[in-house]
C-alpha cells in the first residue's frame, strides 16, 4: 500500500477560481491556480489524493482530485449538499478559495504495472476514479486491459461528458456505460452497473478493480467481481469520512485502528472488511 506523501501546503494558500463547469444536476467542476507562482507549480498530485478546500467565511471541507497528475487543469468536482459546498456554489470565476494538500495515500500504480485494470463507478463515484483513468491512459503501455463501467441514473446524471466522449473515441479502452432506466434517444445498456458487470467478459487473473460509487452499488459490485474470482486484495476504492484536519490529529475520520485523511482514502476491500467498516 502507498504510503502518504508530505502535503506541498499544510495551511492553507489562496487560489482563484479561473473556470466553473456544469457537470451534473448540483455539481459543479471548479478550476484553479494557486495565486503563488511557485506553489502552483510546486503542487505536484497522485491520483487518489484528496484537498481541504476552504470557502472564505462558510468553512473547509475534504474534496477529491479528479486531474491527472501530468497535463491537466486543477479542478474539484463539487455536489451542493450543505453548507460550504453551497456557499461554494455560489461562488463565479475570479472569486477566491483556500486550498490544503493534497493529502492521503493514493493510488498504488508502481505495484499494479502490467496489470489489467477496471473501474467501476456509480454516479459521482467517478469523481475520484477521473484522474486514474487519465494518469492510466496516458502510461497506456505500462497496462494490459483497460476497461470502464460506469452507471447513473438517467443519461443526464453521467459525470464528465466530455471525456466520456474522448474515452469512447480512445483505442484500448473498453467502455461501457448503462442508465437505471430506458430513455428516448438512449442506445447504450439499460440496467444496474452490477448487471452490467456481471454480464461483461471481465479479465479475472493480474487484475485490479477500482470500485466507487453509492454503497448500495458498491457492494452489489463488489460481490459480482468476487464471484468473478477476482481478489479482495486487488479490489481498491476510495473512503470518504467527515474530516476535520486531514493531517491525522483530530481523529475524526478514524475507521478501525486507521485514518482515512493519512492511512486513506484509498483501501483495498480486504483491509476495509478486515476493519469491520461498513460502507
Ligand atoms: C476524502 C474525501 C473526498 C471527498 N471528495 C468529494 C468530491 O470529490 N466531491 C464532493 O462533492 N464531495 C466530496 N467529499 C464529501 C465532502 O467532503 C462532504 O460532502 C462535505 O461534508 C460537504 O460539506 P458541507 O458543509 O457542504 O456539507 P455538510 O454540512 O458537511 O453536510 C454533508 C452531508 O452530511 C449531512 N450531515 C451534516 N451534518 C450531519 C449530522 N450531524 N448528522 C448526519 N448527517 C449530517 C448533510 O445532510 C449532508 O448530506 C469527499 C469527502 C472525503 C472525506
Amino acid at each position: 500500500m502507498v504510503k502518504n506523501l508530505v502535503p506541498i501546503v499544510s495551511i492553507p494558500e489562496v487560489a482563484t477560481i479561473v473556470d466553473i463547469r456544469d457537470e451534473i444536476e448540483e455539481v459543479k467542476s471548479f478550476y484553479f491556480t494557486l495565486d503563488r507562482p511557485e506553489i502552483e507549480e510546486a503542487f505536484k498530485i497522485r491520483s487518489g489524493q484528496f484537498i481541504m478546500c476552504t470557502v472564505f467565511r462558510a468553512g473547509e471541507f475534504a474534496v477529491s482530485l479528479p486531474f491527472s497528475p501530468e497535463n491537466d487543469r486543477k479542478h474539484i468536482s463539487v455536489r451542493k449538499v450543505g453548507k460550504v459546498t453551497a456557499a461554494l456554489h455560489q461562488l463565479e470565476p475570479g472569486d477566491k478559495i483556500g486550498v490544503r494538500g493534497p493529502f492521503g495515500n493514493g493510488f498504488p500504480f508502481e505495484e499494479i504495472k502490467g496489470s489489467n485494470i477496471i473501474y467501476v463507478a456509480g454516479g459521482i463515484g467517478l469523481i475520484p476514479l477521473r484522474s486514474s483513468i487519465v494518469h492510466v491512459l496516458q502510461h497506456r503501455q505500462d497496462f494490459g486491459r483497460v476497461i470502464l463501467v460506469y452507471g447513473a441514473k438517467s443519461s443526464k446524471e453521467l459525470m464528465y461528458k466530455e471525456s466520456i466522449r474522448e474515452w469512447q473515441a480512445t483505442e484500448n479502452f473498453e467502455t461501457h456505460f448503462t442508465i437505471d432506466r430506458p430513455e428516448p434517444g438512449w442506445s447504450g445498456e439499460v440496467g444496474f452497473v452490477n448487471h452490467l458487470t456481471a454480464k461483461l467478459d471481465l479479465p479475472v487473473s493480474n487484475t485490479v478493480a477500482f470500485v466507487c460509487g453509492p454503497p448500495v452499488m458498491f457492494n452489489a459490485v463488489i460481490k459480482e467481481l468476487k464471484l468473478k474470482g477476482i481478489k479482495e486484495q486487488n479490489i481498491y476504492s476510495t473512503l470518504e469520512r467527515h474530516m476535520k484536519c486531514g493531517i491525522g490529529k483530530c481523529q475524526h475520520c478514524a475507521i478501525g485502528r486507521t485514518l482515512v485523511c493519512v492511512d486513506g482514502p484509498v483501501y483495498t476491500y480486504k483491509q476495509i472488511r478486515t476493519l469491520g467498516e461498513q460502507i
